[in-house]
Formats: structure tokens, sequence, C-alpha cells
């Protein structure tokens, strides 16, 4: 299995329900390295450009309110496998369909709310995380 690099952000309610030291502390236990990190806020707009492919869903606009809503969490998370292993930590979108014990199932309120993003390409996990982070960031956090 090949090594992979996946863009994760910790939302806002995750941010609100004071969870990113849980979140993350599973994020870790469950093998994967964090390389970048930072704590910000997304506008509506950044929000926008972040979740463009879903521009002409009729959750679009409840998604860019929510996701400018508050701080949120965005880290560039490295494992074999990461993209497939992420998405299985933490569950389907709809924390109501999401197996039980991931992240989804055991902390998110609903379909829009749900806690965390993951990536669900390697080609696309690169495109997220230089939305929030630059190659230099990475370099700096290498242990
Ligand atoms: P995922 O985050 O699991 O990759 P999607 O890429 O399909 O899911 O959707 C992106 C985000 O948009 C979801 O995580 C969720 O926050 C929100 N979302 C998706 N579908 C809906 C919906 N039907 N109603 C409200 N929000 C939604
Ligand atoms: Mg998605």
């Amino acid at each position: 299995m090949a090594v992979e690099r996946t863009l994760t952000i910790l939302k806002p309610d995750c941010v609100r329900k004071n969870l990113i030291g849980e979140v993350t502390r599973r994020i870790q236990e469950a093998g994967f390295t964090i390389l970048a990190m930072k704590m910000t806020r997304l506008t509506k707009d950044t929000a926008g450009g972040f979740y463009a492919v879903h521009r002409e869903r009729p959750f679009f606009d409840e998604l860019t309110d929510f996701m400018s809503s508050g701080p949120c969490v965005p880290m560039i998370l490295e494992k074999e496998n990461a993209i497939a292993d992420f998405r299985e930590l933490i569950g389907a979108t709809n924390p109501a369909e999401a197996d039980e014990g991931t992240i989804r199932s055991d902390f998110a309120d609903s379909l829009g709310e749900n806690i965390v993003h993951g990536s669900d390409s390697v080609e696309n996990g690169k495109i997220e995380a230089a939305y929030f982070f630059a190659e230099s960031d990475v370099v700096a956090n290498r242990a």
C-alpha cells in the first residue's frame, strides 16, 4: 500500500463542541501523522471555493454558511492508504448511516454538521491541502 496524504478539516461544530482534542486523539491513535495543522476561519467565499464541486447542489448555501460560522482546524495527514482509511475512521457523510464507533457516528448532529471533512482522492487531497497550506508548512513540521 502506498503512503498517501489526506486533508481533513475539524469543522466549526467540532470546534464549538470542544472536540478538537478528542477527534485529534482518535486521528493519531489510528496511525495518522499530522504534517500540518492550524486554526483558521473561512469566509462564505473561501468556503465556497473549497466546496466548489458542490456549487450547484441544493445544500451549497447551507454548507458555506455552516463552514464559515466559526473557526475550523484544517490538517494535512499522512499514512499508508490514508484516503480510504480516513474515510473509514470518520464514517458515512450522514451520521445516521455511519458505522458505530466512527467519528461522525459518535459526535455529529446532522448530515450538514458532521464534524470532519476528509478528502475523497489523492488528487483532490493535494488540491485541498494547497487551499490551506504551503509545501513549506509541511516540510517545517516533519519530525
Ligand atoms: P463528504 O464530506 O462525506 O465527502 P460530500 O462531499 O458529499 O460528503 O458533501 C460535502 C459536505 O456537504 C458534507 O460533509 C456535509 O457537510 C454537506 N452535505 C452533504 N450533503 C448534504 C445534504 N444533503 N444536506 C446538507 N448538507 C450536506
Ligand atoms: Mg466529499
